[in-house]
């Protein structure tokens, strides 16, 4: 991505929060590959960001997802620039080895803990995402046990991973031996004081959308272009024609928007998916994945999938720890209203 389609959209959001009163906007490099690969245009959008941002008297967050193979001066820049970083790492060095070497073929599991305990040194936010294949599910506590013995990171976010991608011949990842992996893996992660996460799992989130997908989420994709899903950053994608609804403008700044499918994505929100309407999860796991719910379903009506179990297993976890954290008591309307009736 060159500076100047980075400098367009940042002055379109910035514009567009100082517009609507907002106090700060928010710039995320994602990378449909590794931010930091484009390290001058990362710098720059950064620098650039900061600055239209006290132009307007708006304050900004920076964040990155990152591989975590980083030279010294990244990682110090990192330090200083962001506010937080996510970085993938999938939990034991040969788990991660396997997955994720260097361009080479080398290990890279060793470039990436040196960045986490760069990073713990200086006391900076960063969260890892761990993608667990089938063949590593067995390793998941052992994942997690090393980390929080090893690092300081407090939060710890585990997805089985997608058949989607370089995965899309792989054995199917969301299983039952998942879940209980899942759950050994958490009482590791509780006792050592951090949070394990499943994304679809999360009692504390009220929500009727999983992500920025229906929620007009601006993906800048590499030719400018302007994508609702970090998943969808190139115009070859299989869904491109659902997810990229913006385009610059020829002769001016800013962006023509395709309204049909900003249309669509909006109604993309969970009251308007069929299946989900019984669900006791739905307000927070809010319809899951739309990226991989259409690769799953073909275009067809999203009809449930394996990490629906995942989601509602892991969901049924979190009410039991809040019901034992409150002495066993909880609510249910059918027995509030037979009491009600008795009284
Ligand atoms: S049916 Fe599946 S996707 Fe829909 S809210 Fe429930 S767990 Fe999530």
């Amino acid at each position: 991505m060159p500076l100047s389609v980075a400098r367009r959209g940042i002055d379109f959001v910035a514009k567009n929060a100082s517009n609507k009163g907002l106090p700060r906007f928010e710039v995320a490099f994602h990378g449909g590959g590794e931010p930091t690969v484009n390290w001058k245009t990362m710098v720059g959008a950064a620098d650039y960001a900061r600055s239209q941002a006290d132009r307007l008297g708006l304050s900004v967050g920076l964040g990155a997802a990152s591989n975590g193979v980083l030279n010294e001066t990244q990682i110090e820049w990192m330090v200083e620039h962001l506010q937080g970083v996510s970085l993938s790492f999938d939990g034991l060095p040969d788990s991660h080895d396997r997955h994720r070497p260097l361009i080479g073929g080398a290990a890279s599991s060793g470039r990436v803990m040196h960045t986490m305990r760069r990073f713990d040194e200086a006391s900076f936010a960063y969260a890892v995402r761990m993608t667990v294949t089938e063949d590593q599910i067995q390793n998941l506590p052992a994942s997690i046990a090393y980390l929080c013995e090893n690092f300081r990171v407090q939060s710890i976010q585990v997805e089985p991973a997608y058949q989607l991608g370089r995965w899309s011949n792989a054995p199917v990842a969301e299983t039952i031996e998942f879940i209980d992996a899942f759950r050994k893996a958490r009482r590791h992660a509780v006792a050592a004081g951090r949070t394990l996460s499943f994304s679809a799992a999360r009692l504390d989130t009220l929500t009727n959308h999983f992500c920025g997908v229906s929620q007009d989420n601006f993906c800048l994709t590499p030719d400018g272009n302007v994508s609702a899903c970090y998943e969808v950053f190139s115009e070859q994608s299989q869904r491109a024609a659902v997810f990229i609804y913006g385009h610059p403008l020829a002769d001016a700044e800013g962006y023509s928007f395709d309204e049909s499918r900003l249309r669509t994505l909006r109604g993309l929100a969970v009251e308007h998916r069929t299946h989900c309407h019984g669900c006791f999860a739905k307000w927070h796991c809010a319809g899951d994945c739309h990226h991989k719910a259409l690769a799953e379903d073909a275009g067809v009506e999203f009809a449930g999938s394996n990490r629906c179990h995942i989601t509602r297993e892991l969901m049924k976890d979190q009410l039991l720890d809040r019901i034992a954290a409150s002495g066993g008591i909880f609510w249910h309307e059918q027995l509030r209203a037979e009491s009600a009736s008795s009284a």
